[in-house]
């Protein structure tokens, strides 16, 4: 008892001082099971969950150094077994299958992008991915997926890092934070495609699927079926014959998560 009044009264006393504000990005990465040992968590899965865990650091260092509102910034990044989603579904009815899945095992948390790692290279109605709101809606976070199936059977490795990180990042932004950086309130317009040679681009993440000619065989071997406006991104220097991808983001993602975070964790 004398305990717990030490407690509140010396709460009280931080209270009086300005606390200092703080965000956290939550992520959970739940890979569709692999039917062995690795119960999902196979080089591509694990690969990707280190991207997303790399794209976080640089978030929350971006919004401790930048931010006026936000002191301390921390991510969490929670890995799942694997589960046995449906396959054939479209992007919406495999993310509500998904949210089911989650629900069964109460594995669902506030104010997180849960991910599926989905395995599905010849789905063409999922494509490489898709995403349902951010974390905030709701009161148990949202869900959201990466088709590393098809990431790794048509481009490889450097694009499944990428659209992991890409299918977060749409969890983290709203219409708001997109409109503060660039014309109108496409989320991929966020991304960055600059040239480092004479013809060859480098895409990020939110760029990633978008940053090509829309055609097969462009800056990916399929072109995302969403929004995007060359002409809005916050950086196109152009269609180039070959294309390279990074994980770094471009200020213009850095800016908007910024400031999602500031009005909304
Ligand atoms: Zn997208």
């Amino acid at each position: 008892m004398l305990a717990a009044v030490g407690t509140s009264a010396s709460a009280l006393a931080v209270g009086t001082a300005s606390a200092p504000a703080t965000a956290t990005l939550r992520v959970r990465v739940v890979p569709a099971a692999t039917g062995d040992r690795w119960n999902g968590w196979d080089r591509p899965a694990l690969e990707a969950y280190a991207a997303i865990g790399v794209a976080l650091e640089r978030l929350t260092a971006h919004i401790e150094r930048e931010s006026k509102t936000i002191d301390d910034a921390d991510w969490s990044l929670d890995a799942e077994p694997g589960v046995d989603p449906p396959t054939g579904l479209d992007g919406s009815d495999l993310l509500t299958a998904f949210g089911d899945l989650l629900d069964d095992r109460e594995a669902r948390s506030a104010n997180t992008a849960h991910l599926l790692l989905a395995r599905e290279p010849f789905n063409p109605d999922l494509g490489y991915g898709t995403a349902r709101a951010d974390v905030t809606r709701g009161g148990d976070g949202t869900v959201t997926i990466a088709n590393l199936g098809a990431t790794e059977r048509w481009d490889g490795r450097d694009v499944t890092r990428n659209i992991a990180i890409h299918e977060v990042l749409h969890t983290l932004v709203d219409d708001e934070a997109v409109g503060a950086v660039v014309e109108g309130s496409c989320d991929h317009d966020l991304g960055s495609v600059t040239r480092v040679d004479e013809d060859v681009s480098e895409v990020t993440p939110f760029a990633t699927a978008y940053a090509g000619a829309a055609e097969p065989g462009s800056e990916t071997s399929w072109h995302g079926t969403g929004c995007g406006d060359h002409d809005r991104f916050y950086r196109h220097d152009g269609i180039t014959e070959e294309w390279r991808h990074t994980t770094e983001l471009s200020a213009g993602t850095l800016g908007a998560v910024r400031d999602f975070a500031e009005r909304r964790l």
